[in-house]
């Protein structure tokens, strides 16, 4: 008999060092260790740290420390993405080389003004899911000629997908497999929600969008568990997937913790973080049983 061989499972926490890890983070990295161990899969950590001006050496040392205290252990290596600058570049050159990204030149400034405008008699300019508002079309409208002379002249520039020629390329309608605390089954994925999501930025060579989906590849990811914040953001993951030829996890999208104040946890709204309860002596048992589980 033909012996099939098994994936193994692969689960993976991705924090970005950019703040203090928050209970919001324990969940989903308990949740990913403990379900890693369940199924006799790997349990992978990386460290989202493309945005250089926002991470710290110091963080990163934080996330290490709060892991380990909570009894977690991971596979090595981690994986750093601001080692992995020409990977996510490569990725980026092959969506050019297809015409399915195009150079952006408007300023946040400029966008912001648009939109005023626009919105200035009472219309309201359309916006993704997350409530930002998509980017104008002036870019993509751009002919070549014209494109070619701006990045010539080092005009300052992003690279953002096509949408449009994005979904026709992908060749039919999308879905992902859920397993989270929201909806469940299959998701129908609707990136053109999002509009033309930039990819690449001026000032950072890769965007979440585009580093996240080649390193679930590169590490094997199987099963992705991350808050439920994110679900909507998987229909651009399972696009730029199809598009790079890259496999298909699983997905499962946790409950958020929500502070004192109703909102979910954030690094940017000071909610106490993992160190602030251990040095006011609460122990990882406690902890686990203040977040539910
Ligand atoms: N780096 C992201 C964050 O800290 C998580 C990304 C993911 O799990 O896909 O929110």
């Amino acid at each position: 008999m033909i012996e099939i061989p098994r994936q193994k499972p692969k689960f993976r926490f991705a924090p970005s060092p950019n703040g203090p890890l928050h209970l919001g983070h324990a969940l989903s990295a308990i949740l990913n260790h403990d379900m890693a161990a369940r199924t006799g899969g790997d349990f992978l950590l990386r460290i989202e740290d493309i945005d250089q001006t926002r991470c710290t050496p110091d963080f990163e040392t934080g996330i290490y420390t709060d892991l380990s205290w909570l009894g977690l252990s991971w596979h090595e290596p981690v994986r750093r993405q601001s080692e992995h600058f020409p990977a996510y570049q490569a990725a980026l050159q092959a969506l050019i080389e297809r015409g399915l990204v195009y150079p952006a030149f408007l300023t946040r400034g400029e966008v912001k003004a648009r939109v005023a405008a626009f919105e200035a008699d009472g219309k309201s300019w359309p916006r993704d899911p997350d409530g930002t508002p998509l980017y104008p079309f002036d870019d993509r409208e751009r002919s070549d000629a014209e494109r070619r002379r701006r990045l010539a002249s080092g005009m300052k520039h992003a690279w953002r997908l096509d949408m449009e020629r994005a979904l026709a390329a992908a060749g039919g309608p999308l879905h992902w497999r859920e397993s989270g605390d929201g909806e469940t089954g299959t998701i129908p994925a609707y990136a053109a929600a999002w509009g033309d999501v930039v990819l690449s930025r001026s000032d950072a060579p890769s965007s979440y969008h585009l580093s996240v989906v080649v390193d679930d590849a590169v590490q094997g990811i199987t099963h992705i568990v991350r808050g439920l914040d994110l679900f909507h953001t998987t229909s651009i993951h399972r696009l730029l997937q199809t598009l790079l030829d890259l496999p298909e996890p699983l997905y499962h999208h946790h409950r958020l913790l929500l502070g004192s104040d109703g909102r979910k946890l954030s690094k940017s709204l000071g909610d106490t973080g993992i160190a602030e309860w251990r040095s006011r002596g609460l122990s990882p048992a406690e902890l686990r049983r203040r977040i539910g589980l």
